[in-house]
């Protein structure tokens, strides 16, 4: 259920509003927009009293929310969310480029690859400290060094960094450290995991699971924000499917349907999308065309020699050159870069 506000609704009234909600056990979150604020209604097993929220002074109208999710809901918030990573905005007018290498390996390594993404125009670091493995024998991530390690790619380059927890005793460290915490696909439904993050400090970067539907993938999004934290960037980073070519599917498609039964900004990773270093090009062109709020890339100085998702790494250069399209394309719809 949304409550919404009249135009010019006072501090008082919508307090008001936030008080009777959780009189009855409910949990408020009060959403500004541009042209009124809306109080979304969440933890009501049944109906909510609408006549008794509608009577109350300040409210224009009181809305059943058709989708099962709410809070990420277009209908409770028509408005483009813009989440701050750092001092980068992110679903605003910019084309956001998030870069780096799949693991931090190095204080050496990461250093090399944050000044090369840094010169070329990423405006995000990514890289992981905590490695999601298919096979527990591979390499798992360098742990709190790794954080470390980040932290001095920021001080250097001034790039904000993106980086997974794996776990909630994770997402204690990696809050201390980075600017932005990474849901991993395979960690897309660990609600524990989901709820901690709804109650962090940094916001949150939800990447879709291998195999969840867009509603399953809202859901998800939808843990993070009621238990109180609203910037949530989604990712779209490719699903399996039948297609062998490439290692997952990215499917580009569901850019636009976010953009309609959302108001969150959705980058696309077209590095795990495809698992093919030559297809990372192309798809983050495609990215762009189809209204993404931004690409995530992996960044390799030496992908032969990574430690992890080498194949799929492209170098400094050729990422460079991929900015270099991406800045022909943006201005064309209308962004930023
Ligand atoms: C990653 O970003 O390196 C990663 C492991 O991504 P995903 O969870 O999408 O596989
Ligand atoms: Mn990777």
């Amino acid at each position: 259920m949304l409550v919404v506000m009249r135009q010019g609704a006072t501090e008082e009234e919508i307090r008001g509003v936030v008080r009777a909600i959780e009189a009855r056990g409910f949990k408020a979150h009060p959403i500004p927009g541009a042209q009124r604020t809306a109080i979304g209604i969440t933890g009501n097993r049944g109906a909510v009293d609408r006549p008794a929220f509608e009577s109350l002074p300040g409210v224009f109208e009181v809305i059943p929310v058709t989708h099962a999710y709410k809070l990420v809901s277009r209908e409770v918030k028509p408005e483009d969310t813009v989440v701050r990573v750092g001092d980068v905005l992110v679903g605003g007018r910019e084309f956001v480029i998030a870069a780096g290498p799949c693991a931090v390996e190095s204080l050496e390594q990461t250093l090399t690859v944050a000044r090369g993404v840094k010169a070329a125009g990423a405006r995000l670091l990514r890289g992981g400290a905590f490695k999601p493995r298919t096979s527990p024998y591979a390499f798992q991530g360098l742990g709190e060094e790794g954080l470390r390690i980040l932290a001095a790619a920021r001080e250097e380059t001034g790039l904000p960094v993106v980086t997974e927890a794996l776990d909630t005793d994770g997402v204690d460290l990696v809050e201390r450290y980075a600017d932005c915490i990474q849901v991993g696909a395979r960690n897309m439904q660990n609600f524990s995991l989901l709820r901690r993050c709804g109650r962090a400090s940094k916001p949150v970067l939800l990447k879709r699971g291998l195999a969840a539907t867009l509603e399953e993938f809202l859901m998800s999004a939808e843990y993070v924000l009621a238990e109180g934290n609203y910037q949530v960037i989604l990712c779209e980073r490719g699903v399996r499917t039948f297609s062998d070519f490439s290692r997952n599917t990215l499917d580009l498609a569901v850019v636009p349907a976010v953009k309609v039964l959302s108001h969150l900004p959705i980058l696309v990773d077209p590095s795990h999308g495809t698992g093919r270093r030559d297809k990372v090009a192309p798809m983050s062109r495609g990215a762009a065309a189809v209204g993404a709020d931004g690409i995530i890339v992996e960044v390799h100085h030496d992908p032969d020699a990574a430690l992890s998702d080498g194949p799929q790494s492209i170098t400094p250069d050729a990422f460079a050159a991929l900015v270099g399209e991406l800045r022909q394309i943006a201005p064309v719809l209308g962004r930023s870069l």
